[in-house]
């Protein structure tokens, strides 16, 4: 490129007025005379003989730069009469230290290291180089990835895992613009790549290593490759351009999208005045023959875009991960993230606070139920007592004349003992035969009691395993004493084992006969029928029904039969069959009635599991 511009300003030379002719007459051309003239005046009395030193950007080496751009510094020279015009060659660090240390007036550097230079060391841009490469100076420089012709690779993609060369990480066109383009491709150049390798300034010497096999891609400043084509370095059909992108008008190929091209840039101490000359010397240079020129500074705004995305240059501090850059970085994030703990936190709170006060409830309605429970239990175990007390009631006189019959016959023994005795009739036998008699009565007494001061008992149910007939045997025992005159039809059979409160299953027995022996005393014709006390088993359940002759009950009578307090007797509780439907029913059964099937009188019936079948899965 430089050599053509060399070959431009030759041209431009002899096209261009000459050095201090006047400038066409046209009222800015005559404004920019003035300020010529006004400017001409300010560098005289500043500085006439310094000379003006331009720092040029080495990229093809520095005997490349004193040949290419000689040109320029003959026409900057003869456009600043009494000025002499120097042009030092740097690489982009020497360039930069150059413009610290106040070592040059101007730079000509490539884009990117302007970028860097405007953004840290003020310097700024009067023009931008105009290139007959490109349709326009705003999108002229690219990166070009080069590859020999017959390399099996197509997309940039393909480059992971590969050896590649490029410029210099701070090169803009030698490395940045193509890494740009990398990751897009999704290929992260300093991760993915087999070798990734700086080879430095002049960048020929990368497309000569791609070409003798040194590498598999090289990465250069887009031109590059058609240049040294057309100054034979390379052979035309050697290397060509990686996936290249359509860019219309330009006549390079570019792997990569299109940047300004390289401008001519004053810096902080240079004096304004001389900014202003220079800048319209280079406005004022007529296009070559080849096309170059130089016209109005471009907009550098992609060049940043493109820092930001690599975070490079002014943006290399988003890679160092420090809590400022984090903050910095992910403010918003971390203001949403502080945001939901904050959320987080208050909501654990008041989820705790809930749980503490539910639980709180929670503990006291239990308190409120067991306490309900133990009121219920107390009042159940006074019910059931005050309905043993009615049975017995009921039964005290009928208990009063069978202990009688004992009583009576342990005194008629006693007295014809006596009489024995006092008549002198003193053997042996007969005497120990009423004795044993004596023993044997009172014996039957002591049972009636036994059994009659174990149902007065108060106290809690207890749950046992018991054999069901011998619980029967003992309540029929019971009302057979208490009602000598009933007839009962009972027969214990094999044990029925179940679970449950002996002294509240015979409740419900004793209830149950009497209620039928009741019934059947209601109507004459049954009064004498015998009771008929069964125990079998059915399904699960051992099932005992108390069947009587009795009156049997009306149907409206029936609906209410388990009501508490529901009585058709003068001295009846109706308690016995609810207390009883609930004895059985706590301990997992049933109690029902139903009429007989010849429709005379009553079979009331419980049922209790069966223990052996319940214990058997
Ligand atoms: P009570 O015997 O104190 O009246 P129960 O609850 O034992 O209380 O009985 C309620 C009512 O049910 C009795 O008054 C009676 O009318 C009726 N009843 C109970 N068993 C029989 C039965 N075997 N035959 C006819 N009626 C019965």
């Amino acid at each position: 490129m430089a050599a053509a511009l060399t070959l431009a300003l030759t041209l431009a030379l002899t096209v261009l007025p000459a050095p201090g002719r006047t400038a066409p007459s046209t009222a800015q051309g005559d404004d920019t005379a003035a300020a010529s003239n006004a400017d001409q005046r300010d560098i005289n009395a500043h500085a006439v003989d310094a000379p003006i030193r331009i720092g040029v950007l080495a990229y093809k080496g520095p005997e490349a730069v004193q040949r290419d751009w000689s040109r320029l510094r003959q026409w900057l020279q003869t456009r600043l009469p009494g000025r002499s015009v120097e042009l030092l060659d740097f690489d982009q660090a020497g360039l930069t230290g150059a413009v610290r240390a106040r070592a040059v007036d101007f730079i000509i550097s490539s884009s990117g290291h302007y970028a860097m230079l405007e953004q840290n060391d003020g310097a700024s841009r009067i023009a931008t180089l105009a290139s007959p490469w490109s349709a326009s100076p705003q999108l002229a420089i690219g990166s070009a990835i080069v590859v020999r012709r017959d390399a099996p690779l197509h997309t940039l993609a393909e480059l992971a895992g590969k050896h590649v060369l490029a410029v210099a990480p701070e090169a803009f066109g030698g490395y940045q613009i193509a890494a740009r383009e990398l990751l897009a491709a999704g290929v992260d150049p300093e991760r993915d790549l087999d070798r990734l390798q700086f080879s430095g300034f002049p960048t020929q010497q990368i497309l000569l290593a791609v070409r003798a096999g040194r590498a598999d891609a090289g990465i250069v400043r887009s031109c590059l490759l058609e240049q040294m084509i057309r100054s034979g370095e390379l052979g035309a059909g050697e290397l060509r351009v990686l996936a290249p992108l359509p860019h219309p008008g330009s006549s390079c190929q570019s792997s990569s999208r299109l940047y300004p091209d390289w401008p001519f840039a004053a810096l902080r101490h240079t004096a304004p005045a001389l900014s202003r000359q220079v800048a319209v010397a280079l406005l004022t240079m007529a296009p070559t023959a080849d096309g170059y020129s130089w016209t109005v500074p471009s907009d550098y705004g992609s060049v940043d875009e493109l820092f930001h995305e690599l975070r490079i240059g002014p943006y290399d501090y988003l890679r160092q991960w420090t809590i400022e850059t984090a903050l910095r970085r992910y403010w918003g994030l971390l203001l949403l993230a502080l945001g939901l703990l904050v959320l987080w936190a208050v909501h654990t709170v008041r989820v705790e606070h809930l749980v503490a006060r539910r639980s709180a409830e929670l503990l006291a309605a239990q308190q409120r139920e067991r306490q309900l429970a133990d009121e219920a239990q107390s009042r159940q175990a006074t019910l059931d007592h005050t309905a043993r007390l009615a049975i017995l009631g009921e039964m005290a006189s009928a208990i009063a004349h069978e202990l009688n019959q004992p009583l009576a016959a342990i005194g008629n023994f006693a007295r014809g003992m006596a009489r024995r005795i006092d008549a002198g009739r003193t053997e042996t036998a007969p005497l120990l035969e009423g004795a044993n008699e004596i023993a044997a009565q009172s014996e039957r007494a002591a049972d009636i009691m036994r059994k009659v001061r174990a149902l007065a008992q108060k106290r809690a149910p207890e749950r046992r395993r018991l054999d069901l007939g011998a619980v029967l045997d003992e309540a029929v025992a019971l009302f057979r004493a208490a009602h000598p005159q009933a007839r009962v039809n009972w027969q214990a059979g094999a044990p029925a084992p179940v679970l449950g409160d002996a002294l509240q299953i015979q409740q419900v027995a004793l209830n149950l006969l009497k209620n039928a022996l009741d019934a059947q005393r209601s109507t004459h014709a049954a009064a004498e029928a015998p009771l008929l006390v069964t125990l079998r088993a059915r399904g699960r359940d051992w099932r005992v029904c108390v069947r009587d002759r009795g009156c049997g009950l009306a149907p409206d009578e029936f609906v209410r039969l388990f009501e508490p307090f529901f009585t058709t007797k003068a001295e009846g509780l109706g308690l016995g069959l609810s207390l009883s439907k609930g004895i059985m029913e706590s301990f997992g059964g049933t109690l029902s009635v139903r009429p007989n099937d010849d429709g005379v009188g009553l079979s009331v019936c419980f049922t209790l599991p069966n223990l052996e079948l319940s214990e058997t899965p």
